[in-house]
């Protein structure tokens, strides 16, 4: 239709096939599903032994040039390119996107499943609790929060404290000691320890951590924008007998547990980065794990069900594995290993699984091969680069919409950006587009510029990306209609990508694991980034001592960076030049297995505007009908 309705309304139009005939038609067993409510099922993991022998599909990323705050369209194109290869190309193909957090759904950005002709259906269960995996998160996350504040309280206990020094470890019970509980025991003069020896769960439960509550990092969490519990105190009531201490909620997809989801490659790998992950350290500066606080498998328990990726469908019946959405700042912002994984199988070897990237290539692309792809031994064949005419505009000069929460000022500027303006799109054609094909290049994979038109594009305008885009090196470059005409208004595209994945990749790292961590962090700033150098405030040359120390510097790195702009400083477009990198501070998550550098102040608690999203979202009694979701 024209003019083109409502995210919700073309939803609620169209009446999805039944979950399970849709599992049916991608070749599905029917005890490989359990479905959840009419249009969304989980998909069991043994689906993986069964089609182990099974060649997988050609696997293609889809990221983007650096943003607006707006966002470019990554998440339509994804699912606009899968249309087009499943309904009108006729192929196997499978999209795999994140959760989206209830943060911005009812803050400032809205939904994630798309828009337009190109969406999830139905996106009201996409963008609200889906199957619960966020709830999951949340539950688990929290409970570990519980255990340390618990624990500290119980060790400093007098009628306790006998408790947690005396210990007498077994043969018989069912829990191995971890390197960290051996030295442990071994400072309190537990000397004859046999490695291999299982620990009985009530001696694991009384060895004394020593947790000190000023070097505690768990954090709790909540899915909300609740800017108010950015920073707390906890432990007031008197029971807590004075254990007070200041803490802070995050956002729920900034938790560990999110990464970890997002990276594990089964329930046994994930039961085991869920003991691995390092809560704090103890008064002599030794590293404190899930494992050691015996919550690993309770842990694992919560989280059974939501390893397992749902399986939803596009407005055009094409398959969608929704699944893991990590935080894309501090962790590494793509959707799980798993899911991609399955999907890769259910296409087999014509078939085509798209998978995305948050943010710019220069941080969801980079981490997608450094991190996502180390840790699955999947290797990509074709890279789509997503670029607008009015992020364009504003990379050659135009109006900088940098600032997302005053969005009256944003839409006003971007009207600036509506008008034809041919020297503005060579300027940004020439600067962050080229700049951002190089980074493609720099991993070995081909590289199909996709232009995600908007109705106030002029010919003019995109004849000129789509030449650019090709002497720059990327090997075709289109543009694409699927927000205005679903599937067949990115035909083109699914073409172009098919030629594509034909070519061979030659695809590589960036960095070898060997290489040392600041080796690694000023390889990303100066290769992807285009920094001078880098700048190691002395917290974080401090942290990457202590990382080495600890064992942990093979470990990939995630930075966290704005996604405004390739350097450190949101207000540069283009391709900045002359600068040096800060890194601020330095954190690891090592169950999810990454060291996460900080560049400037990274908040982890979003917090909600003026006009929240949520002042528009009703449901009708009578029909159950939501309305107001974009
Ligand atoms: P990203 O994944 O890059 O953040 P999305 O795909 O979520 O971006 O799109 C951001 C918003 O822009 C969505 O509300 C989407 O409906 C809208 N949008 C995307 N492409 C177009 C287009 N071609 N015309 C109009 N609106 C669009």
């Amino acid at each position: 239709l024209s003019p083109v309705p409502s995210d919700i309304e073309i939803s609620r139009a169209q009446t999805p096939k039944p979950v399970d005939q849709l599992a049916q038609e991608i070749g599905l067993l029917q005890e490989e599903t359990e479905a959840y409510g009419r249009t969304k099922a989980k998909v069991r993991l043994s689906l993986l032994d069964r089609l182990r022998e099974q060649p997988d599909g050609k696997y293609v990323l889809v990221a983007g040039i650096t943003p607006t705050p707006l966002g470019e369209g990554k998440s339509t194109v994804v699912i606009g390119l899968v249309q087009a290869l499943s309904a009108h190309l006729k192929l196997n193909s499978f999209a795999c996107l994140r959760q989206p957090s209830q943060g911005p759904t009812f803050g400032v950005k809205g939904g994630a499943a798309g828009g337009g002709y190109a969406q999830v259906i139905p996106m009201e269960e996409f963008n609200l609790h889906l199957t619960g995996d966020i709830h999951a998160i949340t539950a688990a996350n929290n409970l570990v929060a519980a255990a340390i504040d618990a624990r500290m309280l119980h060790e400093a206990t007098q009628k306790d404290k006998a408790l947690y020094s005396r210990l007498v470890p077994s043969v018989n019970g069912v829990r191995r000691f971890s390197p960290i509980q051996i030295a442990r025991l071994r400072r309190l003069g537990i000397s004859e320890i046999d490695p291999s020896a299982l620990m009985p769960q009530e001696v694991s439960s009384f060895v004394r951590l020593d947790l000190d509550p000023a070097k505690v990092t768990w954090q709790r969490v909540v899915d909300t924008n609740d800017r108010f519990l950015r920073k707390i105190t906890v432990g007031q009531a008197s029971t807590e007998k004075g254990h007070v201490r200041e803490t802070q909620f995050d956002i729920a997809v900034a938790s560990e547990i999110m990464a970890i989801l997002a990276l594990a490659d089964g329930l046994g790998d994930m039961k085991t980065r869920l003991g691995r992950m390092v809560v704090g350290s103890s008064r002599s500066g030794q590293p404190v794990t899930a494992e050691d606080l015996g919550v690993s498998g309770a842990l694992a328990v919560l989280m059974k069900d939501a390893i397992k990726p749902t399986l939803m469908q596009t407005l055009e019946g094409s398959p969608v594995f929704v699944h893991a959405g990590p935080f894309a700042n501090i962790a590494h912002g793509n959707s799980s290993v798993l899911a991609d994984k399955l999907a890769l199988k259910l296409v087999g070897e014509d078939g085509f699984v798209v998978t995305e990237a948050g943010f710019g290539a220069d941080i969801g692309m980079e981490k997608f091969f450094n991190i996502k792809c180390r840790a699955s031994g999947l290797r990509p064949n074709v890279v789509v680069l997503v670029a607008t005419v009015r992020a364009l505009k504003m990379h050659g000069g135009g109006p900088n919409v940098s600032r997302p929460s005053i969005l009256s000022v944003v839409w006003q500027r971007c009207a600036l950006l509506t008008l034809q303006n041919l020297s503005l799109v060579v300027k940004g054609c020439s600067s962050n587009l080229r700049k951002q094909i190089q980074i493609a290049h720099l991993f070995g994979v081909p590289v199909v510029v996709a232009l995600n038109v908007f109705k106030t594009d002029t010919q003019a305008e995109i004849d000129l990306v789509c030449q650019m885009a090709k002497e720059s090196g990327a090997s075709d470059a289109v543009p694409c209609h699927h927000w205005a005409r679903g599937g067949r208004g990115s035909v083109e595209l699914a073409q172009a990508v098919k030629q594509a994945g034909s070519q061979p990749s030659h695809f590589q790292f960036l960095y070898s694991q060997e290489t040392p961590i600041v080796e690694k962090i000023r390889m990303i700033a100066q290769k992807v980034y285009g920094a001078d150098d880098i700048e190691l405030s002395p917290e974080a040359q401090a942290k990457i001592d202590y990382y080495n120390q600890q064992g942990y510097g093979k470990l990939p790195i995630c930075m966290a960076k704005t996604h405004l702009s390739l350097s450190h400083l949101p207000e540069k477009k283009g391709t900045p030049t002359g600068f040096t990198l800060p890194i601020r501070d330095i954190r690891a998550s090592i169950g999810a297995g990454f060291i996460y550098p900080l560049v400037g102040t990274m908040s982890t608690m979003p917090g909600l505007p003026t006009r929240p999203c949520f002042y528009d979202i009703d449901l009708d009694p009578v029909t159950e009908e939501i309305t107001g979701l974009f």
